[in-house]
């Protein structure tokens, strides 16, 4: 069994990266990727893991990109680390998202929620803050009762203190990810199907013909009917096959490692085909 689709301290996950792998090789997983949010920091460390609890990991990435449907998540594997391009991509999409939580801490501070960047960055742990972080803080301070509270009133899209952050169109991130060596998969399709078959099939056109590789089959939040609809769909247009947990540690308490919900098994065939199409 596998998982490729994971976050990490890195990102907005609460496991450190050499934490993760040695997890994944307890939860009895055989290859684990790192796909932190807009940025590559955690692959080195887990790299070095894999070897140390020999488990295989592969290093990836996951960018939230924008398309005239909102927000489309792209998972990078196999990217190659310490790419020029993609590493100063990367820095540009966190000062987008540093400009955002600077924007978020002042309406918070305004509607008499003190809270302040340093607190946020001790939260994180990392370099990069994400609305989880919020969340948890103001959990900690007593604002909100609860983690989904926190989203709720203050952080989803619509909420108090939500704004958007600027995002790299589909294409670019797609062609970020192809320039660095990497596959290009659409992250949970679920979400992009907001209506129909003839919707989805549409978008999913368009993100193919800008370069886009793959589907996320597997998925924690899928059910057994969009699983069997994703996997025919990739088998009917010759798409490449990719599958993981979303997996953040404590951020989403309910979300197993290799197992989503509890009952998620991704074979590594699933690695293999991907590993094939790469030669
Ligand atoms: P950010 O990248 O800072 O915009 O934060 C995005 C992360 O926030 C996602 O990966 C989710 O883990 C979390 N998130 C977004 N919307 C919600 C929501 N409505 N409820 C709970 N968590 C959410
Ligand atoms: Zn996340
Ligand atoms: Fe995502
Ligand atoms: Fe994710």
């Amino acid at each position: 069994m596998i998982d490729l689709h994971t976050h990490t301290t890195a990102s907005d996950g609460s496991f450190k990266p050499r934490n993760l792998v040695k997890t994944a090789k307890e939860q009895g997983l055989q290859a684990v990727a790192v796909t932190d949010h807009d940025t590559s920091a955690g692959n080195r460390e887990a790299l070095e893991a894999g070897v140390d609890f020999d488990i295989e990991v592969i290093p990836g990435v996951e960018i939230s990109a924008d398309s005239p449907w909102g927000a489309v998540h792209i998972v990078g594997l196999f990217v190659r680390l310490n790419d020029d391009e993609m590493e100063s991509t990367l820095r540009e999409l966190r000062r987008f998202r540093e400009e955002r939580n600077r924007k978020m801490i002042k309406l918070l501070v305004d509607m008499g929620i003190p809270i302040t960047m340093e607190e946020l960055l001790m939260e994180a742990g990392g370099e990069l803050v994400g609305r989880p972080h919020f969340a948890a803080l103001l959990v900690k301070k007593g604002v909100v009762q609860s983690y989904q509270e926190a989203f709720d009133v203050y952080l989803k899209s619509g909420g108090k203190a939500y704004l958007d952050k600027k995002r790299l169109p589909t294409l670019d991130a797609i062609s970020m990810i192809l320039r660095a060596g990497g596959i290009p998969i659409l992250a949970h399709p679920c979400t992009l199907r907001q209506k129909d078959a003839n919707q989805f099939e549409s978008r999913l056109k368009s993100l193919l013909d800008q370069g886009l590789r793959g589907i996320e089959v597997y998925y924690t939040d899928h059910s057994k009917g969009e699983e069997a609809y994703f996997a025919d769909l990739a088998r009917r247009w010759n798409l490449l096959i990719s599958g993981g947990t979303d997996f953040h540690g404590s951020v989403k308490p309910n979300v197993i490692l290799g197992r989503g919900f509890g009952d998620m098994a991704i074979p590594y065939e699933i690695l293999e085909n991907l590993k094939e199409s790469r030669i």
